[in-house]
């Protein structure tokens, strides 16, 4: 029986007989956990009775063998964000991310900078960040970690070069940007412009604390949000609850 302490971000809770919940952590030192705790009830009449969705704790989970629950034996609130409960953008999109880090991610596969990215970047959506903007960040910052990112230097072909003056294609399947010879006969594809594949390029070679007070402009943030969604669906192969929010 281990002792494991780490800190923990809260990505889901279901109740489990009568007091119980079964939570889901996102932790620093072992990855995507899940972790029985065990009397803390959900809810009283919407009173909240247990640990919160949405929180930064530290937490002592007691690890059990791979086909038994841990059990939560002690945890500490550090940051509920509560700046980022009072606005819906914010909060959806910060809802958001969990539902991406929880779909992205295999239990007890650790990886401490993604760990640090989803705090950072709630901090920076809870402070004055643009909700949006930090979104987009923490998609490519994400998929870059998980080395998902999609070639978007140079086509995903033939490796040549791609005019980024006009618009180019983008295919999900053939794994980036395509040049005007590769992308004929691809039917799989969307259309992106120069700007788009510039922004994501830069956002991609940022430090994610460089990239929290960043602007895009309106139109390249409607357009890296289509593609992404198209991109994240694709490798995922389902659609996210929390697209229609954000
Ligand atoms: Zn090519």
């Amino acid at each position: 029986m281990d002792f494991c302490k780490t800190p923990a971000i809260t990505l889901r809770r279901t109740d489990f007989k009568d007091t119980s919940q079964i939570i889901t952590f996102y932790t620093r030192d072992f990855g995507k956990i899940q972790a029985l705790a065990k009397g803390l009830k959900r809810s009283v009449k919407g009173i909240s009775g247990g640990i919160d969705l949405l929180t930064y704790n530290h937490i002592v989970f007691i690890q059990k063998a791979s086909s038994t629950l841990n059990i939560l034996a002690e945890w500490a609130l550090r940051d509920n964000f509560h700046l980022l409960r009072n606005n819906s953008k914010k909060y959806y999109s910060a809802l958001y991310i969990l539902e991406l880090v929880k779909e992205f991610t295999e239990e007890n596969d650790k990886n401490a900078p993604l760990f640090d990215l989803i705090k950072n970047t709630l901090c920076e959506i809870a402070d004055k960040g643009d909700p949006t903007v930090n979104t987009i960040a923490f998609e490519v910052h994400l998929l870059t970690l998980l080395g998902y990112l999609p070639e978007m230097n140079c086509c995903a072909g033939c490796k040549g070069g791609v005019d980024t003056k006009r618009l180019s294609s983008f295919s999900a399947s053939e794994g980036g940007v395509l040049c005007a010879d590769c992308n004929r006969g691809i039917r799989e594809k969307v259309k992106i412009s120069g700007g788009s594949i510039a922004t994501i390029n830069y956002l991609a070679g940022k430090k994610i604390q460089d990239t929290g007070r960043f602007s895009i402009q309106s139109s390249l943030q409607v357009e890296i949000r289509k593609l992404l969604i198209y991109y994240l669906s694709f490798i995922l192969n389902k659609k996210l609850k929390m697209w229609r929010y954000i």
